[in-house]
């Protein structure tokens, strides 16, 4: 089996999407890249996260076509290889439909540095410009908001696409925009939150390039 430690890690992960409310359902996906098969590991298309064992996990190459699994791959694969073709320092990307982050992207707005754990995106996440989920052109949308900058992006009237060096490092800046996406909305919903200034997020940006595990 190719991949298996990836393939593992894909089905782990996927419960946690579940067990910390990031998603529900089936919505959001997962994939692992694997720089030296040059492969990555990606869920199966509409099974629930609960039921997908790591045989389920879908291996494809970075050009769009499956190597090995049964199952359908994850219908927003080229949202996947899209941040593994242009991103060296990319080896996880983890999407989700996220309440609040979600409720951001149907304003079609970004998320400001209302909170300094902005910084697990950058200096703000961007907004990329609506697409129909699973087409080439919403891969290339959120490629072109996050660019080689953000680790992050909302997906307009979507959800929200987060990328890491590795899977628990995607996964908590999922986590950590997702709270910052509360916090944006929440002090809207109240007064005018007090954005912090570029220099302080530039300081973040590097405090941040040192965080976590390498
Ligand atoms: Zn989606």
């Amino acid at each position: 089996m190719l991949l298996k430690k990836e393939r593992e890690l894909v089905a782990e992960y996927g419960r946690k999407l579940i067990e910390t409310g990031l998603t529900t359902g089936t919505g959001g996906n997962i994939s692992i890249y694997n720089e030296k098969e040059g492969l990555m590991a990606i869920k199966p298309s509409g099974i629930e996260y609960f039921k997908i064992k790591a045989e389920d996990v879908v291996i494809m190459d970075l050009s769009g076509n499956k190597v090995e699994g049964d199952k359908k791959p994850s219908s927003e694969y080229n949202m996947h290889r899209i941040f593994y073709q242009n991103r060296g320092d990319v080896r996880a990307v983890v999407h989700t439909h996220s309440t609040y982050s979600t409720t951001i992207s149907c304003l079609n707005e970004e998320i400001p540095a209302v909170h300094y754990l902005v910084a697990f995106s950058g200096e703000k996440v961007p907004c990329a410009k609506y697409a129909t989920f699973g087409t080439p052109q919403l891969a290339e949308n959120a490629y072109k908001a996050m660019g080689k900058k953000y680790n992050a992006t909302l997906l307009a009237n979507h959800g929200l696409l987060a990328v890491g060096n590795n899977i628990a490092t995607a996964f908590a800046t999922a986590e950590e925009i997702e709270f910052c996406a509360e916090l944006y909305y929440r002090t809207k919903a109240v007064g005018e939150p007090v954005i912090l200034s570029p220099e302080e997020m530039k300081l973040m940006n590097e405090k941040f390039k040192n965080y976590g595990q390498k």
